[in-house]
This record gives structure tokens, sequence and C-alpha cells, in this order.
């Protein structure tokens, strides 16, 4: 799709919105689960959820990674995740990996040399093993593995777990099948 398709159908948006459902998410947002994936274009999530307005609240970002809890360096990620959690109150947190990840392929010895920034935030992630799936999908899910570690000791993440409010989840999603795992205790399973 060309950027002119997407200004054309922008333009019609409104016309398929009805009155009440605007009037609707204009009172407000009650979304209970937060949805945290990769910028890739290839994940649309209301595809792969059904989400409809107002249900899903999202964080994307490069190679959906997470940043540690850290109130003297906060991030956007960090404060995003705090929006939906303290005032959102999310009862679900999915973070949500995919195959032929380039930011996974960028740990895993992808060369970013043109791409500062990203070589910045993800040098201290780096691995040095050579992965030999070219779709990455086993060093993706560990990927995900390890963001959920990081989100599990945000100290508000933490409490609310442990207190049985929230609960997260590790998602991978299949750019190839379609397909949708979900991270057990050993593995991930078709969710
Ligand atoms: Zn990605």
């Amino acid at each position: 799709m060309d950027f002119h398709r997407f200004v054309q159908h922008a333009r019609a948006h409104a016309k398929t919105r009805s009155r009440a459902a605007g009037q609707k998410l204009a009172a407000g947002q009650q979304p209970t689960t937060m949805f945290i994936t990769c910028a890739d274009s290839r994940i649309v999530t209301a595809e792969i959820t059904g989400a409809e307005p107002g249900s899903l609240f999202e964080l994307r970002t490069a190679g959906n990674v997470i940043p540690p809890y850290s109130l003297t360096a906060p991030t956007s990620e960090m404060a995003t995740i705090e929006f939906a959690v303290l005032q959102l109150g999310v009862s679900e947190i999915v973070v949500c990996g995919h195959s032929y990840c380039g930011a996974v392929m960028a740990l895993n010895g992808a060369k970013i040399d043109h791409l500062p920034a990203m070589r910045g935030w993800l040098r201290p992630r780096q691995r040095t093993r050579q992965p030999s799936d070219p779709a990455m999908r086993a060093e993706g899910q560990e990927h995900v593995r390890e963001q959920l570690d990081v989100l599990l000791a945000y100290p508000f993440v933490a409490e609310k777990v442990a207190n049985g409010e929230l609960r997260v989840h590790g998602w991978f999603y299949d750019i190839e099948t379609g397909e949708v795992s979900a991270c057990a205790e050993q593995a991930f399973l078709p969710l």
C-alpha cells in the first residue's frame, strides 16, 4: 500500500464511524489489555487480536524491547507502562515478539553500523552465537522471556502480579504462518 492510499483511506475514515461510536470513544478509554510489540509493519495488532478501538492499549518499540525500570532515567516506554497499569488499571499485559524480527537479528550478529541509535540501544543485550534458523524463532522467543523478566521487575507490575490484579503474558507471532504461541514454563506452546 502506498502513502496515497493511506491518505484516501484517512479522508474516508470519518464516514465509517457512527456518531454514537465516536461519542462512546470520546467519553474515555477502559482497555483491559496492554499489548507491547515490535514496530514491525507486518504486525497488525487488530488483525491478530480482533481488537476494536478502545480495547487494546499499545506500546510499540524497536524489537519490543522494554527498558529496565529506573526513575533516574525515565523513558517513554516506562511512562507508557506506568500509565497502563496505574492509571488505566489494565489486568493483562502481553509482550509479543515475532519471527524475522530485525532487532532480534541485530541482537544476534546482523550488521547495524549505519544505525547508531539502534546499535547503542541493543549493544548491552547483544549475543555472540550464530543462530541457524533464518527466522530466528528460538532467539525471538528467548528475547520475549528476557523482556518479561524486565517487565516483572517494574515495582508496580511486581506488586500487582503478586496481588493477582495483573497477569503478564509472553506471545510469539510467526510472520509466515500467522500462528501465535504463548510462553509456558519450558517452551512456547500454541495459544
Ligand atoms: Zn521486530
